[in-house]
């Protein structure tokens, strides 16, 4: 559910009207809800009330500060992939103490920035990887606190670039492998292994591979107590589904009802990391037709939006709704690409979709796009970033502003040779 309405024929977010905010910003831009995330945020933590839990935001999903400002303030910590992302993350106000670190590919920078900023744990996804850790944090003369992240082999039945937790992948440590990770990273000087991770992948849309995963990780856990270790945390990672068409994704009520029964049975503080499923349907990205093209054998509606600002429908062959921002009820139907300006065939918003033939100059909201879009976002073509505004209530924020052609080139020079 969210809070992108029409009022009579035209489209609103909460009680601010679209039209308004592309009058004070222009397009494309995206445009978030106050109102869809805080109860998205809450849809989670109270699925999970009854066991003691921390909600990480994966913050990859949409990092701009304010964001994760408003998550925080809710009491939700951190899931970071990046030093930039903890940046961010502290920059916003995320205590540390809520903030994990995964990722298979973390620098001896990015360890010490994290040892330095003393997070929650690593989430560990190699044995070198730990050799690396335990060896920035002996440097340091400070302890490591670490999870190690397990692969399962669950096929979470999903597109098979946001499939994580398979065999084949590049995530995680193959559970064979699992029990021998653990006894090495216990005899490690400057590392704590205080917990085990998991994340099988990311828009999954039945609760059955959780369930499948979240069973073998108990029995991992069950195991590994009962050899001496303290692990005190279990992270189930994140992953759950949104409606961006017809599916039909387990309400964070279906998933707990599924889950916390297993969850109950292990004296360990549960970690979850869901990004999609607070901010996927808490944004839009409007983008503003600028012509109608008439190809051989297919129309074309170009809007000022690209790749660049939505990768997904290039990327994954993700399907994005897309509505008027002003309904036309007068409209012949027609089967139309919408497409960018960018130059590649793979700009597109959306392919053989039926809708209301737009007009130059209409607005269009392409729905669903407040999870991996901004985040997403490139300057391929030299395209100025869009603007990011979020909207409470009555009053639309810009959170971030549309880059500049200055803000294009800022760090480049040309050599003093060429003069
Ligand atoms: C991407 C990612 C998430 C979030 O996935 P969603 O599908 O957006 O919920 C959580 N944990 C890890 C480790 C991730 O890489």
């Amino acid at each position: 559910m969210h809070d992108f309405h029409y009022k009579g024929d035209e489209l609103f977010c909460e009680e601010v009207a679209i039209q308004h905010i592309v009058e004070q910003v222009g397009t494309p831009c995206y445009i978030y809800s106050h109102r869809t995330l805080i109860r998205h945020f809450h849809a989670f933590d109270e699925a999970f009330h009854d066991i003691p839990h921390l909600i990480a935001y994966a913050m990859k999903a949409n990092s701009n500060i304010a964001v994760l400002k408003l998550l925080a303030k809710e009491g939700s910590g951190a899931d970071i992939v990046s030093g930039g992302e903890l940046f961010r993350a502290l920059k916003a106000g995320v205590p540390s103490d809520k903030i994990v670190f995964a990722g298979v590919g973390k620098s001896p920078k990015e360890i010490r920035y994290a040892l330095e900023s003393n997070i929650l744990m690593f989430n560990v996804e190699s044995p070198g990887e730990l050799l690396q850790i335990d060896e920035v944090a002996r440097t340091m003369n400070v302890r490591a606190r670490v999870a190690l992240r397990i692969n399962p082999d669950i096929d979470p039945q999903t597109h098979p670039y946001i499939s994580t937790g398979l065999k084949k992948s590049k995530f995680g440590i193959a559970s064979d492998q699992a029990l021998k990770e653990f006894e090495l990273a216990s005899q490690l000087a400057h590392i704590d292994v205080i917990g085990v991770h998991c994340h099988i992948g990311s828009q999954l849309t039945k609760v059955a591979p959780f369930v499948d995963a979240i069973k073998k990780v108990l029995h991992l856990i069950q195991t590994l107590k009962s050899q001496g270790m303290d692990i005190r945390y279990m992270n189930i990672g994140g992953g759950l589904g949104i409606t961006y068409s017809e599916e039909t994704p387990p309400h964070p009520k279906e998933l707990a009802a599924a889950i916390s029964p297993l969850l109950q049975t292990i004296s360990c503080q549960i970690i979850m990391e869901p990004g999609r499923s607070i901010v996927g349907n808490a944004g839009i990205l409007v983008t503003r037709v600028l012509y109608n093209k008439e190809g051989t054998n297919k129309q074309f509606v170009i809007v000022d939006a690209a790749m660049n600002d939505l990768l997904r429908p290039s990327l994954y062959d993700a399907h994005h709704d897309i509505q008027p921002v002003l309904k036309n009820e007068s409209a012949p139907v027609n089967t139309v690409d919408v497409v960018g300006p960018i130059c590649e065939s793979g700009d597109f918003l959306a392919k053989d979709r039926k809708m209301p033939q737009p007009q130059s100059g209409d607005l269009l909201a392409v729905m669903s796009a407040g999870a991996y879009g901004f985040t997403m976002a490139s300057n391929y073509n030299s395209r100025p970033k869009t603007p990011e505004v979020l909207v409470k209530d009555h009053h639309m924020m810009v959170i971030r502003e549309r880059e500049s052609y200055e803000d294009l080139i800022r760090g480049e020079s040309i050599p003093e040779i060429f003069e």
